[in-house]
């Protein structure tokens, strides 16, 4: 990934899972006092003429219609620009607006944005479309309070579409955007305690004319100039102003607390395979990681490696498992995950989800099942020859 691109995501998440202990609120730096009016002018209509000469030709602003400015903001969550294009255009085909949307069978709206990661965010978008149809007249509210009463849209989404498509003063702060903020005024106080600081500095900036057009701009000059490395200052309309270029010390910023390893969880998923070549599947719970998602019958993921005698217990048949050769390695944002497959062929059964692998096509699958799939297939052929027993 390009650090351009990296830079394109909006990553801070919007919502944190559910039963997520409320973070301490940590204490907040001073701010700069060197924002005078004189000074914010000048930086807003800087940053704005740059924006008219340089912004980006993006489809969603194309008019700043609130559905599609809302659906580009999920997708834009963890999510490259450029990714996002294909997968927005094909939305769009389908569920032109708000009604259309609203009225898909959530299947289909799954399936659509398969492979785009993040499947909370087609659920919410489908349940948000629900929530608006219903009780709001297919229109969006446009103040912030109003559109974070709507499930899915957070701080960040709420602020984006009140400025972007309702030209409300609301401030608007993505990763990108703390990035530039923290390099402006030299932050030293590293993240993510300086969160706060750096919203109150970017809502310190935040112009109430034109308040969509600097969002935007703010955002863009994060993703394609103010990047994480080697930011282009020499084309930055705020090169002048910038403490952290004023110092020649511009990828210093933002400062970071040192980073926690990332925990490795293992499990280990059952290839459950009946006489008609059908194998079984499920659907995960709606709430938390891969909310509603298929997958294969796996066991809890744990630090603790599974033994198969461990994991026996939560097989969906006893049955003749077979260790299949390697592990799935997948990655997600918090843990990596180690999986290996068990693999038993079954008498005929008719309870659960079974589909035939050349069904598999049909259904929204995220990547970590498909990759178990790839993984299974390529080594059925040498189950009987080269698979080790459980036992
Ligand atoms: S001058 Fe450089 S470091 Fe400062 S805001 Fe512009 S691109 Fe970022």
């Amino acid at each position: 990934m390009t650090s351009a691109a990296s830079a394109s995501l909006h990553n801070s998440r919007d919502k944190p899972p559910r039963g997520t202990p409320p973070r301490a609120e940590p204490p907040r730096a001073e701010l700069p006092g060197n924002i005078t009016a004189s000074r914010r002018r000048a930086l807003q209509s800087r940053l704005l003429k740059w924006f008219a000469e340089s912004q980006r030709p993006l489809p969603w602003r194309e008019g700043y219609d609130p559905y599609a400015v809302w659906v580009s903001e999920m997708m834009l969550q963890q999510t490259q620009v450029d990714t996002v294009q294909p997968y927005y255009a094909r939305w769009m085909a389908r569920f032109p607006d708000i009604a259309a949307l609203a009225g898909a069978p959530l299947e289909e709206v799954l399936k659509l944005w398969e492979g785009l990661g993040y499947y909370a965010r087609a659920r919410n978008l489908h349940q948000c479309a629900k929530v608006i149809c219903e009780s709001h007249g297919g229109q969006f509210p446009e103040d912030e309070a109003g559109l974070r009463a709507l499930p899915g849209i957070g701080v960040y989404s709420a602020a984006a579409i009140a400025a972007i498509a309702f030209g409300k003063p609301a401030t608007v702060v993505d990763g990108n955007v703390e990035r530039v903020m923290a390099r402006l005024h030299a932050v030293e106080q590293p993240l993510p305690g300086a969160k706060p600081a750096l919203r109150d500095l970017a809502r310190a900036l935040t112009p109430k004319a034109r308040p969509g057009d600097y969002a935007q701009a703010l955002m863009d000059l994060g993703a394609t100039v103010c990047t994480p490395r080697n930011p282009a200052c020499a084309r930055c309309p705020w090169r002048t102003a910038c403490a952290a270029h004023a110092r020649g010390k511009a990828e210093a910023y933002p400062k970071r607390d040192a980073k926690a390893a990332r925990p490795t969880r293992r499990g280990m998923v059952f290839w459950t395979v009946r006489p008609d070549g059908a194998v079984l599947l499920r659907r995960r719970p709606e709430r938390g990681l891969l909310g509603g998602m298929i997958e294969l019958p796996t066991t809890p993921w744990r630090a603790r490696p599974w033994s198969p005698a461990s994991a026996r217990p939560h097989a969906p048949f006893v049955a003749d498992w077979r260790r299949l050769p390697g592990t799935v390695h997948h990655g997600f944002t918090h843990f990596a995950l180690d999986l290996v497959v068990l693999a038993a062929a079954v008498e005929h059964n008719d309870d659960g989800m079974w589909r035939r692998p050349d069904a598999f096509g049909d259904l929204a699958l995220p990547t970590l099942t498909k990759k178990l799939i790839r993984h299974a297939l390529s080594h059925l052929i040498q189950v009987k020859e080269q698979s080790v027993p459980v036992d």
